[in-house]
């Protein structure tokens, strides 16, 4: 009775990642707008991307191959925290008193704490078998740098990040882990670029951006040779590589003789909501099912909510190649919120296409009534959730109150994308109401 932990065994691990183009091609049959070059308007090839990108993926970026097999080698790294669990949230949903089933996918069990160790375990892979001898990239509050830094060491890489300065000083300790598994850390905006130096002439104590950080990244790899860019979210390969996600919680559903209502993530970029819900989404392209999908994003960064769909840039120096997608413009800086990984100004592509053609669902909250929920959890389930992840939570209480209201059983699966023990500066903030 009271089944808690569905436990998969390390052979369960996915052996491949899953490709929603190939089921948007063959059920929608329509895809994203392709990224556009910005000096042609021509659509991004892979000349415009190798400067930046290993060929493998770029290769993972157009295919439409329905699945991608994971490396032997990648798979020997994620033996070491996955399959992460998937748990039926029985002290939450007795707190709401509700007939609703609440299931979270923790991906907070890696070693650097969320989800990002899935994507940089594969990048730092290619990159290797490629030749490359230095991984570049930013991060916002520090769970990519982190993931990144990790993966690196793991196959001999230097890694050298910006880190937002808002999250660098709000989040000292990250910082330190970067360092520890040796990479090389700045603060952005720096003097250590060109862009970086320009931000600084107009305003010395500039808070960072996600944009300006993606910017000096940019600057950095063409300046340094041998080095290639590495991005935490946004593009197709990166939320492919989260897919294992969602394909374990399939399967972890499955022991627990359920099917999700609705599927629930955060969305920064869109790869851990992508990762838990594609495997899903193809589902209900196959069979018409009507399960809800919803990404959950902060009120003061709306970028699905309130963003325009058109072509921007992914960056502030309006480097990168122009992505179709949901965006409150490559220059917008959101509010220092500490759910600094969902301070982006675009969307993933897919995520964006998925929203438009009314695949998905997205809601906006404020960050009191995410912290509020980030408590509830952790005194009812245990784990501190990172701020971010706060935003699936919250959403999840919301469908089980409502549950409750119309009197309906209904299962409800959120990612819990990674935990908060680094983020305790926030809680302390929301706890003495000084947010
Ligand atoms: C980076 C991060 C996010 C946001 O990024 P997505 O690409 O939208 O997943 C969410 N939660 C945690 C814990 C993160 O580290």
């Amino acid at each position: 009775m009271n089944h808690t932990n569905f436990a998969l065994n390390e052979s369960e691990i996915p052996k491949y990642y899953l490709n929603i183009s190939y089921y948007l091609k063959k059920y929608l049959g329509k895809l994203p707008d392709p990224p556009l070059n910005p000096m042609t308007k021509q659509p991004a090839g892979p000349a415009d991307l190798s400067a930046i990108f290993p060929m493998e993926l770029i290769k993972q970026e157009v295919s439409l191959e329905e699945k991608i097999e994971i490396p032997e080698e990648v798979r020997d790294i994620y033996k070491m925290y996955r399959p992460t669990p998937l748990i039926r949230a029985y002290r939450l949903e007795k707190f709401l008193d509700t007939p609703a089933h609440i299931y979270y996918k923790y991906e907070g069990a890696s070693p650097t704490g969320a989800h990002k160790l899935n994507t940089t375990i594969a990048q730092a892979y290619y990159n290797k078998k490629e030749g490359v001898k230095t991984l570049i990239a930013e991060t916002g509050a520090g769970q990519f740098g982190s993931a990144l830094s990790l993966a690196c060491n793991f196959f001999g890489l230097k890694c050298q990040i910006f880190m937002v300065r808002v999250s660098y000083d709000q989040k000292p300790y990250r910082k330190t882990v970067m360092q520890l598994y040796g990479a090389d850390v700045t603060a952005s905006p720096s003097n250590k670029t060109e862009f970086g130096k320009k931000i600084l002439a107009g305003n010395p104590s500039h808070s960072g951006s996600l944009g300006i950080a993606i910017s000096e990244a940019l600057e950095t790899v063409v300046k340094t040779q041998g080095s290639k860019y590495s991005l935490g979210s946004v593009l197709n390969h990166v939320l492919l590589h989260q897919t294992v996600i969602g394909l374990e919680a399939k399967k972890q559903m499955e022991k627990a003789e359920e099917y999700p209502d609705v599927v629930i993530g955060c969305v920064g970029g869109g790869s851990n909501f992508a990762g838990i819900a594609f495997p899903f989404i193809a589902d209900k392209l196959k069979n018409k099912n009507k399960t809800r999908f919803m990404g959950v994003e902060p009120s003061s960064c709306p970028s699905l909510t309130k963003g325009k769909y058109e072509y921007d840039f992914g960056d502030t120096a309006q480097m990168t190649p122009l992505l179709k997608m949901h965006t409150l413009g490559s220059g917008f800086v959101p509010s220092p919120i500490h759910a600094g990984g969902l301070r982006y100004h675009g969307m993933a592509p897919q995520i964006s296409f998925l929203y438009n053609e009314k695949l998905i669902e997205a809601v906006a909250y404020d960050q009191n009534s995410v912290f509020q929920a980030g408590v509830d959890f952790a005194r009812t389930e245990g784990i501190i959730p990172a701020p971010e992840s706060t935003h699936a939570i919250k959403a999840a209480i919301v469908e089980a109150i409502t549950a409750k209201k119309e009197e309906k059983k209904k299962v409800i699966l959120f990612n819990l994308s990674g935990h908060g023990l680094l983020d305790l500066n926030g809680y302390d903030k929301f706890l003495h109401n000084q947010l």
